[in-house]
């Protein structure tokens, strides 16, 4: 039967899409693209009873595949691209400020990942919006070269095109919906959204036992192949150390990969560091998560004094591997966010590639299709804008609104 999402503070409750995603593996006319977040492959073993934090990411593939999906792909692909314009666009301005004079009294910049932080900020704090990074997240960057580069390079047509995506997030399906992110009106970049729990009742609903399943490998390498900074998108402090990795090589033109950056990781709820970076000298970082940890940020930056550069925001505890769409259970605060977070950093670690500039596939994006990092294309499909949605004269609204948490079982 239909389930549905609710939200605790009763302002949002979201249709169960999962019969949405079996229409569309019925349509012959369709092809799908199914995009898995990096988060999702070490946040759904226990619902099948395996150890918390397992990486079952071929399993899901195979799943998928065997419900008939057309294209199983990695959101990892398009973190990496999402490093590629947020990093540009960072360093631009860092540069910018620089040949100002005002790098010591910096203007922070926020990431714009994480759509509950998005929100937030729209809603609670609009005067931050200047402070956003214009670039898409991973889940809409994916979604808008997935209508454009991949008909295009693959010869499809690109109005047979559905992109589901997997993700941790309740946030992702509202971001999918935003009317800000669409090419032409009502034409959506990301066609459906499923919640981990979502995709765990529709591997069920199919009879399938995913700790059982063989493995199956991504339809690879376009939109599949890459690297570990992209993995770390699932977990705090790793937006900071992917971007840092590849800003660090660009500014230092030091073809070393930084090693592991201890200071940003971690569950504390702000973590904060200084990297070298190049001619731009001493850069000052922070990462925080969740929304309620943000506050003491923006006072600073309202009363000027904020010393960060760049920050991270994401809104669950952990992050995305907290995500409200994530399996919840007695054991998710004691051990299970603990787990997943490692199993993020063990798969960056193995992964041969460490750092978004040196994906093969992002370089090809680029040679084929976009030109360069901030091209004009770049920024017509991969940055967006933001608005103000506090509602002039009204007061803030309650923070719970942004944990959401799907309460259906
Ligand atoms: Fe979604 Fe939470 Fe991840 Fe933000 S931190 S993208 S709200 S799962």
């Amino acid at each position: 039967g239909q389930c549905s999402l609710v939200c605790p503070t009763g302002a949002i409750s979201v249709r169960d899409q999962c019969c949405d995603v079996f229409d569309l593996l019925d349509d012959d006319s369709v092809t799908t693209v199914f995009q898995i977040a990096p988060a999702v492959r070490v946040a759904i073993a226990e619902a099948f009873g395996l150890p918390p934090g397992t990486n079952v990411e071929w399993k899901i593939v195979t799943a998928l595949k065997r419900m008939g999906a057309d294209y199983v792909m990695d959101t990892r692909w398009s973190a990496d691209v999402t490093i590629m314009e947020e990093g540009t666009e960072i360093l631009e301005r860092l540069r910018e400020a620089k040949a100002a004079g005002t790098l010591e009294k910096p203007f922070t910049y926020f990431t714009s990942c994480c759509p509950g932080w998005v929100n937030y900020v729209e809603k609670v704090a609009p005067d931050m919006i200047p402070h956003l990074s214009s670039t898409r997240s991973p889940q809409a960057i994916f979604s808008a070269l997935a209508k454009t580069w991949m008909p295009k390079s693959r010869e499809l047509d690109p109005k047979s095109i559905r992109v589901i995506s997997i993700m941790p997030c309740t946030a992702k399906k509202d971001e999918a919906g935003r009317k800000l992110l669409e090419r032409r009106p009502g034409e959506k970049d990301t066609d459906v959204v499923l919640t981990i729990r979502e995709f765990t009742r529709l591997i069920r609903r199919t009879g399938l036992n995913l700790a059982e399943l063989p493995d199956t490998a991504f339809d690879t390498p376009q939109m599949t192949l890459a690297s570990g900074g992209a993995q770390l998108f699932a977990t705090t402090g790793g937006v900071m150390e992917a971007a840092l990795r590849t800003m660090s090589a660009i500014t230092n033109q030091d073809p070393q990969p930084l090693p592991p950056f201890e200071d940003v990781r971690g569950a504390r709820s702000i973590k904060e560091t200084t990297v070298h970076l190049g001619d731009l000298g001493d850069i000052r970082v922070a990462v925080v998560h969740e929304c309620a940890n943000v506050a003491k940020v923006i006072d600073m930056v309202r009363k000027g004094t904020c010393p960060y550069h760049f920050v991270e925001v994401m809104a669950c505890p952990n992050g995305c591997v907290g995500g409200g769409g994530t399996p919840r259970g007695r054991d998710i605060w004691k051990n299970n966010l603990g787990a997943r977070q490692s199993a993020v950093y063990d798969i960056d670690a193995r992964m041969p590639i460490r750092a978004s500039h040196e994906n093969p596939e992002v370089i090809r994006l680029y040679e084929d299709f976009l030109g360069a990092p901030g091209s004009r294309l770049a920024h017509e499909l991969l940055h967006c804008t933001y608005e103000d949605r506090s509602g002039a004269g009204e007061k803030p609204r309650a923070r719970k609104i942004f944990r959401l948490v799907e309460l259906s079982p």
